[in-house]
Parts: structure tokens; C-alpha cells; sequence
């Protein structure tokens, strides 16, 4: 039954399969000579099965957990160096007809303020995330097609596009919106968009069925398969995540590689992205109804067998965590943050006192982005606000053979360098530029054959030229 070449979303995500996966990993959790023939496989940095990796995360061998961790960290900095992409989400809408019972937006939900931007606000929120120093953002919004039909979406996504103030500007529009058609698909990716994110909430069909118990989005074969359908569309690029909470992880685990091998195999090119939120407290959202709950050692645990099993997959982490959590699975394998984010709807225009609040969750990092920044270069991190691969058609399996052959360091650490570059001579505080200004001079000294072209750019920055990008 189990056949990850399959469009049945029944096939590709074998429950069967998932479960003998998860009796294979806890069989063989202390078998030394397993891991460490696993371990040895993941060095070759070429990723492992569902199989391989869940035997990792099942493992409960301190030595072994320890080789996992430097394993996933060395990984990281060989894939993606000290290098982390920034991003905000920006909220549409929070009309939503749909019953998912871990969100506040549930449309039984009777007394949370229900808000659509308008064009112009959109406008607003727009400018004041550009005046943050973003470049990149996602758009999310809830599933309702009389208020917020894909033409809202479209429109909306030119809107962002078109607004130029100062010397800002949006160049990648993220967009996670729910599950739609092939044709919906192939607008969103005519209307330029650059990943198309979509959580599965959870891999295993019966909890799916009721945490979703109304609306369009109970289909679960209709959910699952929707990026067969985005990549049919057009998209090249997709992004996977589970919300970690709602069912049993190491069930989620096995389920979210499923999914990446799927894709592999039907269309040659894996998930552009992986995210891992966990449930978070919300309106009338308590975590703590919800039984699989895991804690921080777990969770960076995930991280890390995530880093290992697809090391070329961007992994992203939202500001649901803590500052300090946070820094801990960057180093493991979180390779995108946001920064600075709201999660209501008009939230960064126009702050609402948290009562009044259109919020789809609480966020625990609350700092301002320019503080992020800071604290990223403090730890040794580039922030970058590159968005060159988009606009320069390296996406998709394009992408993923410059990723491969890791040569994406080539035009990655000059593009994030030049970005910070233009963050510090546009948005940042003193403080900031200060830390980031002799970042950039040590972080120039490393480049090789593009180190003169590099500096000759910075200088055409401070003077007030923009947007290079190799
Ligand atoms: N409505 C679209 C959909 O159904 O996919 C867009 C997604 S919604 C705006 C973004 C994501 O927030 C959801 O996919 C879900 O995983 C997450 N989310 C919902 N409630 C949450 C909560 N209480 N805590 C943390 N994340 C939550």
C-alpha cells in the first residue's frame, strides 16, 4: 500500500507505514551498530529515509544523542554557514470558515474582532514593515472564499509588490494560504509568489479528521495532496511544516519525511522549507487541552534529525518561540526566523491594546527586528535579507542542484552581506550598525574570488545605491 511515488495522499503517507516505522525506530533505539551505520550515511550529508531518521530520533543513547547534535550542527554550517534569512508574516484576514479546533480564527469563534485589510491598509502595514528593514514576507490568512477569495489573495500580493516607499521594498511574498485547486495554484504563481507554505497541522488521518471537524479543510486526502497540486500549478518551490502539539511527534516526524520523499520522487526536487511551530496559546486556545505537547530538549532534537535527514531543506522558526529557545536550534539546523512579527491583522500599523486583539496566537519573542539583528551578530550569525535566488530564477530543482553541489555559499554570503549592508545604512540603530559594520569587514575578509567586487558594491551602498545581488 505504501508507495511514495503515489498522488493518493493514503499511499504516500502510509499510516501502515508510519507505524511500523515507529515499532522499527523503538526496536532498534540502543542498536549501536545501527546508528552508528546511520550516523556514518548521514556524514555523507546526502539525507536519509523516514526509516533511517526516525531510528535517530528514537534514540535514547547518550553518546549517540551527543553525535547526533554535533552531527546536525556540522551540517548546518557546511549547508547554510552562519547565514540566517529574515522574514515577517503578514496577516490578511482572519475570516475563516473552517473548525480547527487548535485556532482561535475557527469559525464558531463569536467574539474575536473579525478583520480583512483593505487595499490601502495593506498599503500601511506594508510601509511599516519595510521601514523595519523587511524584504521578505509571508501572507497568511484564514480560508473563506465569499471575504477572502483567491482574487483578494492576488490582489493583495500586487498590492505588496507595488509599494516602493523610501528605499524599500517587498521581493519575496511567501503565501500560506489554505489548500486550493491546480488553477488557483497557477495564479498565485503568475502573481509572482515565491514559496507556497502549507502546515499539514498533522500526518495522522483520524486526529486530522477531528481537529478539523468542519469546513473545507477537513478533507484530508484534499490537504495533503495540495502540493501536487501546487507544483502542478507551476510552483516550484513548497514548504512543509507539522504543528507540534497535536499528535504524537515521532509520528509527525516519520510523516513530514514521507512527505519530503514524495515529492522528491514524483517531481525531483524536495520541499523548498520545513517549519516547526508548536501550539501556542491563543484567544480561546489553551495548549494544554492538547495531549502531546513536547518540551524544548525534544523539540531541538526534531530540529536536529530534521538538519540531518534533508540537509538541503531551509528550516524555519517563528517567533511562537522564546529568544532563548531560539538560539538554541539555530545552531542546529533553523536556517529562516522572523523577526519583529504580528500576528494580528493590521498589527504593524496600527498596535492594538492585546484585549482588542485579532491575534491568531501568542508570540514569545516580542523584540523589535532591529534588536533581533543584534543579538544574531552577537551570537556570530550573518543576517541576511537576501531574496537574489527568487528574483533570479534559482528555484525549484535549480535551487536544489546549486544546493547539492553546496555551492550555494558562492552567492549566498555575498548577497546576505550586501543586504545587511543596505539594513545598516537604512533601518538600523547605532548600536546595531556598529555590531554589523565590523561583522561585514571580518565577514568580507573570508570571500574569495568576489572579495573586491564585494567591497567596490559596499561602497556604492553606503553611497546610496541598492539591490546588487550576484
Ligand atoms: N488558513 C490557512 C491554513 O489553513 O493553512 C493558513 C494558515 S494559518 C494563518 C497558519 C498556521 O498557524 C496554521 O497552519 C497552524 O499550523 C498555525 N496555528 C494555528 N493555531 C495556532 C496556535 N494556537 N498556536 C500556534 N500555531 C497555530
Amino acid at each position: 500500500m505504501y508507495n511514495p511515488k503515489s498522488k493518493i495522499a493514503d499511499e504516500f503517507i502510509s499510516h501502515e507505514e508510519i507505524l511500523e516505522t515507529l515499532k522499527y525506530a523503538d526496536e532498534n533505539k540502543n542498536n549501536i551498530e545501527l546508528i552508528d551505520s546511520i550516523l556514518e550515511k548521514a556524514r555523507q550529508a546526502k539525507g536519509l529515509t523516514h526509516r533511517e531518521a526516525s531510528v535517530l530520533l528514537a534514540c535514547d543513547d547518550e553518546e549517540k544523542t551527543k553525535e547526533i547534535f554535533e552531527l546536525a550542527q556540522k551540517i548546518k554550517q557546511d549547508f547554510y554557514g552562519n547565514r540566517i534569512v529574515l522574514f515577517a508574516p503578514l496577516y490578511l484576514s482572519n475570516y475563516c470558515v473552517n473548525g480547527c479546533v487548535y485556532c482561535p480564527y475557527h469559525a464558531k469563534n463569536k467574539h474575536i474582532p473579525r478583520k480583512k485589510l483593505s487595499q490601502e491598509e495593506i498599503k500601511n502595514e506594508v510601509i511599516a514593515l519595510q521601514d523595519m528593514g523587511h524584504k521578505r514576507l509571508a501572507i497568511e490568512s484564514g480560508e473563506d472564499p465569499v471575504n477572502n477569495p483567491i482574487e483578494y489573495i492576488l490582489e493583495s500580493i500586487n498590492t505588496i509588490y507595488s509599494i516602493k516607499h523610501k528605499n524599500g521594498a517587498i521581493r519575496r511574498v511567501n503565501v500560506n494560504i489554505a489548500a486550493t485547486t491546480v488553477d488557483n495554484y497557477r495564479k498565485l504563481h503568475d502573481a509572482g509568489i515565491g514559496t507556497y507554505i502549507l502546515f499539514q497541522e498533522t500526518y495522522n488521518k483520524e486526529s486530522y479528521e477531528q481537529l478539523h471537524p468542519t469546513g473545507p479543510k477537513h478533507n484530508y486526502n484534499y490537504h495533503t495532496e495540495a502540493m501536487d497540486r501546487a507544483m502542478e500549478g507551476g510552483i516550484d518551490d513548497v514548504g512543509l511544516g507539522v504543528l507540534f502539539g497535536l499528535e504524537s511527534y515521532k509520528y509527525e516526524f516519520a510523516g513530514l519525511l514521507m512527505h519530503a520523499e514524495h515529492l522528491e520522487s514524483v517531481f525531483g526536487v524536495g520541499p523548498h522549507t520545513i517549519s516547526v511551530p508548536r501550539i501556542k496559546h491563543a484567544d480561546d486556545i489553551d495548549p494544554d487541552a492538547f495531549d502531546n505537547g513536547i518540551d524544548d530538549d525534544i523539540f531541538a532534537k526534531i530540529v536536529a534529525c530534521i538538519r540531518i535527514a534533508v540537509p538541503y531543506t531551509g528550516m524555519i522558526i517563528s517567533t511562537r518561540e522564546s529568544a532563548k529557545c531560539r538560539e538554541r536550534v539555530l545552531k542546529l539546523g533553523i536556517s529562516q526566523i522572523s523577526g519583529g512579527s504580528k500576528t494580528s491583522v493590521g498589527g504593524y500599523f496600527n498596535p492594538m491594546p492585546e484585549k482588542d486583539d485579532s491575534a491568531q496566537f501568542d508570540v514569545s519573542d516580542r523584540r523589535p527586528l532591529d534588536e533581533v539583528l543584534k543579538w544574531l551578530m552577537e551570537l556570530g550569525y550573518l543576517p541576511s535579507f537576501c531574496t537574489a535566488c527568487y528574483g533570479s530564477g534559482r528555484t525549484g530543482d535549480r535551487f536544489m542542484k546549486i544546493c547539492k553541489s553546496q555551492q550555494i555559499h558562492n552567492f549566498c554570503q555575498p548577497n546576505a552581506i550586501m543586504t545587511l549592508k543596505e539594513y545598516l545604512e537604512d533601518y538600523a540603530s547605532p548600536e546595531t550598525k556598529e555590531v554589523g559594520e565590523k561583522l561585514i569587514k571580518s565577514e568580507v575578509e573570508t570571500l574569495l574570488n568576489v572579495r573586491s567586487q564585494v567591497e567596490e558594491n559596499l561602497k556604492k551602498i553606503a553611497n546610496g545605491e541598492r539591490n546588487f545581488k550576484f
